[in-house]
């Protein structure tokens, strides 16, 4: 292997090293694979490894590389979230539902990222349905975050959160509904950005709620995001909601200084529910963005507590509605000797959905009753505008908006999966930037105790831009993104 060190290596060194002939794809995938393969068991964070079906790719992405051909990322090896579809390729999505599914085609993220040279390793853990935040929902067991095993990873992206900070794929997708790219982005010490809603398509990605969900990249760096942004989103005549925006080159926008630049701060952001040493090392990333020419406004979010009850009344409903197809008749979990219909679908759901799956179907049915629709869902979809709203105010003073992704640092596995509320207390900070359709940003911004803590930046609707230019700029003057955890040394 010539001087790539896998733990920390990058996708932008990775290309470098690929397109200058020092290394293959064919070769630097057999060495991702033979890291998944010795650090998997301790992290858990891979579900499902595509050895040939990687090789196979790699040899196709060298032989273009040799002809003078193919995309942006030509060669560098990725994972997948479980919860987009891969033709020929197990989606489980967590789920005892679809331990055995395996769809006839790709989701457009796939087939975009395939099509730009990437080669698919694998498909990676995350909270069952993507209903978590500490990936101890998921169906194969949690995965663990490489700062500290004995600790969450985040979720429900929390497999490819830990496995980009554990080096074990330069990139990764993931999905974010109220936070699932952002808090473990932020619990493993990586960079992850939530696109605005309609940004990248959600075709072929398993819905959860469908006004909410949408597709990012979980890297290293926030150049590499910028690469794979461009790679995955435009336009896709197969989801109606895939927005008909100009798409600029990500990569060029990180170019430029932050002069002028309006950073807000919400005070809703740095209240008592943070964490102080959580608030000191945001303080700090503060002035490093000062020092870049940005300056510092005091803006007002009003509603981010109401956030929490209105996403969860609106999230569960949808789930509700998207998750009705699991019937036990034309795909997934099928329970045995069923004696009527009734009992089909009762049996069928019980054992192939977990609790907190179920606990969201019952909320979100219930939310939806034709006694309780106005009072939970009409009332949340009311008070869903109020946030947004007050996001173009506080977009009139500033161009970004600042603030931590998460509460606090990585917590111990079982320290909050017995108690709902605390757990969605993990989305406090992210979940109103889901309500209003806007792009967010964590950054890594330092280690408590030896665990890392992101930096959060909210931007314009379809102003990604300013965003990756702004996170370019503080990793320009930052090492924190550098940081590989301990575990990562090992092998
Ligand atoms: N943690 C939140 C939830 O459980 C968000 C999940 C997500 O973004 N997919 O719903």
């Amino acid at each position: 292997m010539p001087d790539i060190n896998l733990a920390t290596a990058t996708a932008a060194e990775v290309l470098g090293a690929l397109n200058n002939r020092d290394i293959s794809s064919v070769e630097l995938t057999q060495a991702y694979l033979s890291r998944v393969d010795a650090l998997n068991g301790h992290l858990n964070a891979v579900i499902t490894v595509d050895h040939e079906g990687a090789l196979t790719a790699a040899k196709d992405a060298d032989d273009a590389r040799h002809r003078g051909e193919g995309g942006i990322l030509n060669g560098v090896p990725l994972l997948h979230k479980d919860i987009f579809c891969t033709s020929g390729l197990r989606t489980t999505c967590a789920s005892r539902m679809l331990e055995n599914f395996t769809p006839p085609y790709d989701a457009t993220v796939v087939s975009k990222l395939k099509a730009a040279g990437a080669v698919t390793l694998g498909k990676t853990n995350m909270d069952e349905f993507a209903m978590g935040s500490s990936n101890e929902t998921s169906y194969f067991g949690p995965a663990h975050n490489p700062w500290d095993l004995s600790c969450v990873p985040g979720g429900s992206s929390g497999g490819s959160a830990a496995a980009v900070a554990a080096g074990l794929a330069p990139l990764s997708t993931g999905t974010d509904t109220g936070g699932s790219i952002r808090q473990p982005a932020s619990l493993c010490g990586i960079t992850g950005l939530k696109p605005t809603y309609g940004r990248v398509s959600r075709f072929g990605i398993i819905a959860f709620a469908s006004s909410l969900d949408q597709a990012g990249p979980m890297t290293r760096t926030v150049e590499d995001a910028a690469l794979m942004l461009n790679a995955m989103c435009g336009l896709d005549p197969h989801d109606s909601t895939s927005a008909d925006m100009p798409v600029p080159n990500f990569h060029d926008a990180l170019r430029g200084d932050l002069k002028g630049l309006r950073i807000g701060l919400p005070k809703q952001y740095f209240s008592e529910l943070l964490d102080v040493r959580v608030a000191n090392r945001i303080q700090d990333a503060l002035k490093e963005l000062e020092a870049e020419g940005a300056t510092l406004v005091d803006v007002d979010l009003p509603h981010t507590q109401e956030g929490i009850a209105t996403y969860y009344v609106i999230a569960p409903a949808e789930a509700s509605a998207n998750l009705a197809r699991y019937d036990g008749v034309r795909f997934g979990h099928r329970c045995d000797d069923p004696t009527d219909l009734m009992d089909l679908y009762a049996r069928s759901r019980s054992e192939g959905f977990g609790s907190e799956v179920q606990r969201r179907i019952l909320v979100g049915t219930y939310a939806l009753s034709a006694g309780f629709y106005d009072a939970y869902f009409k009332k949340a979809q009311q008070v869903r505008r109020i946030i947004s709203n007050d996001f173009k105010q506080a977009f009139d003073q500033c161009d970004l908006i600042a603030g931590p992704s998460a509460p606090g640092v990585a917590f111990s596995v079982g320290a909050k999966s017995h108690d709902p509320i605390a757990m969605y207390m993990e989305d406090v900070y992210t979940l109103s930037v889901n309500l209003a359709g806007l792009p967010g940003l964590s950054l890594p911004a330092g280690l408590i105790n030896g665990l890392p803590i992101g930096l959060q930046l909210i931007g314009r609707a379809f102003d990604e831009a300013t965003l990756l230019k702004a996170g370019h700029r503080f990793q320009l003057r930052t090492d924190h993104h550098r940081l590989a955890p301990p575990f990562g040394e090992i092998s």
